[in-house]
């Protein structure tokens, strides 16, 4: 067990008495009796110890007990106790009172449910303050409170905001707990962290650190992902932490290259997004998106290459020999060269109100993330491909229905035939073949889907709470600028396709033709789905991004 470790796995009991010398007094008593199975922390003031609850509420940890003295100027121990119950409700209370105090200790237990009242001085502990500090340890260890040791998000369910944090989180294999700030907890939390409904999303770090609605970079780097380069001049920048990019970053870190990944959102790409990949080689069992994105994060890691988290790449230039890669927030990195493996993003839906309700009821791509969140309720999938079906057939896993919408007359032609098995053999999951959601409506989240039958031409209005989207991908090139070659559609030319009637594209400056995946600027390779005429599966995409590498090798020893 490491040091936080320890410290989460004992409750803590709070003592806080104005006078230092008791004070000092009950904290030595008790840690002499329950020192070794919990924390003991004392305060010398309500406002003292209310802080100390507050900070051990945000570290996740759990308080058992709490002994406060009745007399004690500013706030009493009725007054801090109430407010103590606020922050730990199940922790127990002690007050502690004189003699003389004692008829406004009796009334204080109806007021804040006071379990017990010891009166001072309370020697010799083991008769009158040890037996009854034990049962009430008991009594709370009964109710089994855990320590919460992840990382805290707390908001509104159905807000965009909040949705994309927890994605992040998710995606970048940070584990978290999710609160939503109307229940009791979130509320707790909240007050905890001197926030309220207005700061959400709010994150707490396992260190007890507030974030309001933060942006990812500033997530990324509170949660221990790196952001900034940490060296001025690489042997190769990869942009995009997908399959191509972290093939890419692996062989490149592996054969000695100084090797730098940047990645704006979560390594994995779309992959990570898979609930699960059945047709990638060597995994005749499939696994999961995220679980490949993990492997290849620590291969990455291991291997010595940089991975740059949460920055946005705007632009790509050359200097001399340099090429020189800029991020959208300021800075930039310098390499000999650069591979471009920034893949696909997922068209959006063409309907009056999804784009509002994006986040609050309709997803791209999310499946994972908000599964939970679906179980025992109806769901809506978009789409007719590979990516819908593997979707439909996990989040079928809890829901009580899966539709899908699929605009072709069938799934033979767009989706693998293992799948459209499994997906006929699932009880729950409808396919609605020739219908298009054309209408999302809601207030707040999604409520209604206007769906169109593209056969008989009716429109149908249905409750729906949830709708995921995956109608295919645009690539993520509209950053380049022209002097990187692109087809109609924005996928990036390469190699041969760069040779027109035998000619090199305009301002190729080099004596030899473009090599395989190389772009019209020498020295920039593309891998992945990103490139024209690419192949969209996994597997090419590690395959570029290994083959790329070796086309770095020979472009660096070119004379
Ligand atoms: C749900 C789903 C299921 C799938 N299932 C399978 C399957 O079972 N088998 C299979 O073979 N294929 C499957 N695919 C396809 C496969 O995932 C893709 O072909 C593969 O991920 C492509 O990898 P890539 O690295 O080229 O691009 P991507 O995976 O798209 O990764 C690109 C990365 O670049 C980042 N990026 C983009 N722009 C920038 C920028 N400007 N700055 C910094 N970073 C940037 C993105 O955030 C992203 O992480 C599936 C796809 C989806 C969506």
């Amino acid at each position: 067990m490491n040091g936080s470790e320890q410290r989460l796995a004992r409750p803590v009991i709070v003592t806080v008495d104005d006078d230092p010398g008791v004070s000092r007094a009950v904290a030595r008593d008790l840690r002499r009796e329950y020192g070794a199975q919990c924390r003991i922390v004392r305060a010398e003031s309500g406002a003292q110890a209310l802080e100390a609850l507050r900070e051990l509420k945000l570290r996740g940890e759990q308080v058992a007990v709490t002994l406060a003295d009745y007399r004690m100027p500013m706030m009493d121990g009725i007054a801090f106790l109430e407010q103590a119950m606020d922050i730990f409700p199940f922790a127990r209370r002690v007050l502690l009172t004189a003699y003389a105090d004692t008829d406004a200790a009796i009334q204080a237990i109806n007021t804040v449910d006071v379990d017990y009242y010891l009166l001072k001085p309370w020697d010799p502990p083991e008769e009158k303050l040890y037996p009854v500090v034990t049962e009430l340890l008991q009594t709370w260890r009964s109710s089994n409170h855990r320590p919460v040791p992840e990382t805290k998000v707390i908001g509104h369910r159905w807000s965009s905001r909040s949705f994309e944090v927890r994605d992040f989180l998710a995606r970048n294999g940070v584990p978290y707990r999710w609160y939503a700030a109307s229940d009791a907890e979130g509320e707790r939390l909240l007050s905890a962290a001197h926030a309220d409904q207005s700061d959400v999303p709010v994150v707490v770090t396992p260190e007890g650190e507030t974030l309001r609605a933060p942006s990812d970079a500033e997530l990324a780097a509170r949660v221990g992902m790196s952001t900034s380069p940490g060296e001025k001049f690489y042997d190769v920048v990869v942009i995009g932490g997908g399959p191509a990019g972290l093939g890419a970053a692996v062989y490149a870190a592996s054969e000695g290259l100084r090797t730098v990944l940047v990645e704006r959102t979560a390594t994995g790409g779309q992959a990570g997004q898979s609930s699960r990949i059945e047709n990638y080689l060597g995994f005749p069992d499939g696994i999961s998106g995220s679980q490949l994105a993990d492997r290849a994060r620590r291969q990455v890691v291991k291997f010595g290459a940089e991975v740059v988290s949460a920055r946005d790449v705007s632009g790509i230039e050359s200097a001399g020999a340099a090429r020189i890669v800029r991020f959208a927030d300021g800075g930039s990195i310098a390499a000999h060269t650069a591979i471009l493996a920034t893949g696909v993003a997922y068209r959006t839906l063409d309907a009056p109100g999804a784009e509002v309700l994006t986040g609050r009821g309709v997803y791209y791509g999310a499946a994972l993330t908000e599964a939970v969140s679906c179980a025992g309720q109806d769901v809506f999938v978009v789409g007719g491909a590979n990516s819908a079906g593997q979707a439909a057939m996990f989040l079928a896993q809890r829901s009580r229905s899966v539709t899908m919408l699929v605009r072709a007359s069938s799934l033979d032609a767009s989706m693998s035939a293992y799948l459209i098995d499994q997906i006929n053999a699932a009880p729950n999951i409808t396919v609605r073949p020739r219908s298009v959601a054309v209408e999302a409506h809601g207030d707040d989240h999604l409520e209604t889907l206007t769906i169109l039958d593209e056969t008989t031409g009716e429109k149908e209005t249905v409750a729906a709470q949830w709708l995921f989207v995956f109608i295919g991908a645009v690539p993520r090139t509209e950053w380049l600028d022209q002097d990187v070659m692109r087809d109609d559609h924005g996928f990036v030319c390469s190699g041969p396709d760069l040779l027109s009637g035998g000619r090199r594209p305009n301002g190729w400056t080099l004596d030899r033709d473009p090599y395989h995946l190389e772009t019209s600027i020498p020295g920039v390779f593309v891998a992945g789905d990103v490139r024209a005429d690419s192949v969209k599966r996994v597997a090419s995409a590690v395959g570029e991004g290994a083959m790329a590498v070796m086309l770095v090798h020979r472009y660096l020893q070119w004379p």
